[in-house]
């Protein structure tokens, strides 16, 4: 059911003249924090994400030390400024819940065991929202951790698809996320053929979901694509 009247699709076209199938511009810049030991801004559209990575350096206090592995601790915040209505500042049960959904999709892809102790901080900005921040949110922590030199098994891409007015689409923007039937964030690490993140709300049968899967990893293998042509840039 949608939310509202807004049509979201004429003619086959979406409201931004894309076709179901077709993601937004990509950009990916690395380095764009000058302090942080590695950095990244990614653009889908009019949804720009920057990550800033600290580390792996001592953790402190002690007692929260893991003497086996190291730790990720993320923070996503959408600033007040990225959305219409200013957004309240601060953290909330959204940007609590994204956090960990974004800590949980980049774990796997890193190799914790090298630094026993230490932690690794990944503070994910969205200063422009339109749809699909985490897992625009994703792409740009992965390609800070790369260019900080974190160990990885493979950068993580990831991206949105969905259902709307009975069509399936990739890459939401924010208007159709808020009237999708459906909707679904998906992470991916290409090489190892591994799912990191599947996130679905909204109802789908079984047979579109599975093409809404087949649809993101295709789409996650363009991405990933780019962020090691940025990453091969970034080392030269
Ligand atoms: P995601 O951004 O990962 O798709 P949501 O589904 O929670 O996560 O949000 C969908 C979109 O709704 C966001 O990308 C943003 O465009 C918009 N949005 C989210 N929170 C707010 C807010 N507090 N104020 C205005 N728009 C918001």
């Amino acid at each position: 059911m949608k939310k509202s009247d807004v049509k979201l699709l004429v003619e086959g076209k979406r409201i931004d003249r894309r076709k179901p199938e077709e993601m937004r511009d990509v950009e990916m810049e690395i380095g764009v924090i000058e302090k942080a030991d590695g950095s990244a801004m990614v653009r889908f559209g009019n949804t720009i994400a920057v990550a800033a990575v600290y580390g792996p350096r001592t953790l402190h206090p002690k007692y929260l030390q893991e003497a086996e592995t190291g730790i990720i601790r993320c923070r996503y915040n959408m600033a007040p400024f990225s959305v219409v209505d200013r957004k309240s500042p601060g953290p909330d049960r959204r940007s609590i819940e994204l956090s960990k959904v974004i800590r949980l999709a980049l774990e796997p892809a890193i190799f914790m065991e090298e630094f026993p102790r230490a932690v690794i901080d990944v503070y994910v900005e969205i200063i422009q929202a339109d749809g699909s921040t985490r897992v625009t949110g994703i792409n740009a922590a992965s390609l800070a951790l790369a260019s900080a030199g974190v160990p990885m098994k493979d950068l993580v891409a990831a991206c949105s698809v969905g259902k709307i007015e009975d069509t399936l689409i990739l890459d939401l923007c924010g208007i159709e996320d808020n009237n999708s039937e459906a909707d679904v964030a998906f992470a991916y690490m290409p090489v190892l053929d591994e799912v990191t993140l599947l996130q679905m709300d909204g109802r789908l049968d079984t047979e579109e979901l599975e093409t809404l899967i087949k649809m993101a990893k295709e789409s996650c293998l363009k991405i990933h694509k780019m962020q090691r042509k940025a990453i091969k840039g970034w080392f030269g």
